[in-house]
C-alpha cells in the first residue's frame, strides 16, 4: 500500500500523456507553449507501462489518462490494453476534449478504458470556438454520442468563465441530464498560462444558476473524489461541482501525477517533482519506486493556492495533466 507523508493511502495515478493539444483554451493554453518538449522527450508507452505495473502493484487502483489531449498519442488503446490486461479490475479512465474521439470510442472501449470525461463548455458553435481557439463543437459532440454508443460511462467537464459562458450553466446540466451524463463544473483555476482578463466562477455562482431553474440538495464528496455532489430535487440526477479554492479534499487526497516526460507530481499546484525517467529507461524498477515512495514523502498537506493571496499558480494545466 502507498501512504504519504501525511498518512493518506494514495491509490489513483493520473498520468498526463503529452502536453500537445490542439485545442488553445483560454483557461489552459491560449497561445503555443513557449517550446513543446520534444517528441523524443516523452516516455514510451513501453517505459510508462513499466512503471505503471510497478506502481499497480504497490497499490494503484484507479488510472486516470490526460493530458494535455490524450488522444493525440498514437496507438492509445495499445497502451491502454497493456493495462487492462495486467489487471483487468483496475478502474481506467481518460479526461479528454472529445475531438478525435468518434473515431476511437469503440477501440478504447474494447481495449479497456472504462470511463470518460469530456469536456464541453458551450453548446453554440461560436461560443465553443472563442473559448477553445478553433471551431470544434461538432465534432466534440460527436465525440460524446460516439462514446456512450461504445458504453463508456460518460461524464461531462465544464468550467465556467464569467461573460463567457455563465449562461449555458443550466443548458449544460440539462444536456448532461437528457442524456444520462453526470456533469462536473470546474472553478476556473488561475494560472500565469491562461488569457489574462479571464474571470472565473465561485462554486457558490455556479450553484445560484442553477437554482434559478432547479431546487437542489446536497449529497456530499463521494470517496476522495474533489466534486461535491448535489442531486436535483425530486430526481434522480446528481451533478458534481470542483471547487479547488477549497482545501477540504485535500484531507482525503488519494492521488500523485506523472508528466509526459516522466516527473512525479505529488500536488495540483505544488512545482516539486522528480522524475523517473531515467530509471524506467535504464529498466531499474526499484530505483523508480523509491523515488516514488520520496515524491509521496514530500507530498503536500494542502494545495498552496491561497483565496487570500490570490496567487496565480504558475502550473500549465496541459503539461501536468487537469
Ligand atoms: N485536454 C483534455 C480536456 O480538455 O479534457 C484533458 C486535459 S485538461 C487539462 C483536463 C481538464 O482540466 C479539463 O476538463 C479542463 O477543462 C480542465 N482545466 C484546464 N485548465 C483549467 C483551469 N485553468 N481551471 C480549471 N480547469 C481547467
Ligand atoms: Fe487542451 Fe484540454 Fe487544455 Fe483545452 S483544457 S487547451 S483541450 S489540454
Amino acid at each position: 500500500m502507498l501512504i504519504d507523508g501525511h498518512g493518506r493511502k494514495v491509490n489513483y495515478l493520473r498520468i498526463s500523456l503529452t502536453e500537445r493539444c490542439n485545442f488553445r483554451c483560454q483557461y489552459c493554453m491560449p497561445e503555443k507553449p513557449f517550446s513543446w518538449v520534444p517528441k523524443e522527450n516523452l516516455l514510451s508507452f513501453e517505459d510508462l507501462f513499466k512503471f505503471v505495473r510497478a506502481a499497480i502493484d504497490m497499490g494503484i487502483e484507479k488510472i486516470r489518462l490526460t493530458g494535455g489531449e490524450p488522444t493525440l498519442r498514437a496507438d492509445l488503446d495499445k497502451f491502454i490494453k497493456m493495462i487492462y490486461d495486467y489487471k483487468p479490475d483496475i478502474d481506467l479512465a481518460m479526461t479528454t476534449n472529445g475531438y478525435l474521439l468518434a473515431d476511437i470510442a469503440e477501440d478504447l472501449k474494447k481495449a479497456g478504458l472504462k470511463r470518460i470525461n469530456i469536456s464541453l463548455d458551450s453548446l453554440r458553435a461560436d461560443r465553443a470556438r472563442i473559448i477553445a481557439g478553433r471551431d470544434v463543437l461538432d465534432r466534440v459532440l460527436a465525440g460524446i454520442e460516439a462514446a456512450q454508443r461504445a458504453g463508456l460511462k460518460v461524464k461531462i467537464n465544464m468550467v465556467p468563465l464569467k461573460g463567457l459562458n455563465e449562461d449555458e450553466i443550466v443548458d449544460i446540466l440539462d444536456f448532461g441530464k437528457e442524456r444520462g451524463m453526470q456533469v462536473r463544473f470546474i472553478e476556473y483555476m488561475e494560472n500565469v498560462h491562461a488569457h489574462s482578463d479571464l474571470k472565473g466562477m465561485h462554486g457558490k455562482e455556479i450553484l445560484e444558476k442553477i437554482k434559478e431553474k432547479y431546487e437542489i440538495e446536497k449529497i456530499g464528496r463521494q470517496g476522495s473524489s474533489p466534486a461535491f455532489l448535489y442531486r436535483l430535487k425530486g430526481e434522480e440526477y446528481t451533478f458534481g461541482l470542483i471547487d479547488p479554492h477549497k482545501h477540504d479534499f485535500c484531507e482525503s487526497c488519494n492521488r500523485i501525477r506523472l508528466t509526459a516526460e516522466g516527473y512525479l507530481i505529488p500536488c495540483l499546484y505544488f512545482d516539486e517533482a522528480m522524475s523517473i525517467k531515467d530509471a524506467v529507461q535504464a529498466g531499474d524498477i526499484d530505483k523508480a519506486v523509491e523515488i516514488l515512495k520520496t515524491v509521496l514523502a514530500n507530498k503536500p498537506k494542502e494545495n498552496r493556492w491561497s483565496e487570500e493571496t490570490n496567487e496565480a499558480s504558475s502550473r500549465a494545466f496541459y503539461e501536468t495533466g487537469g
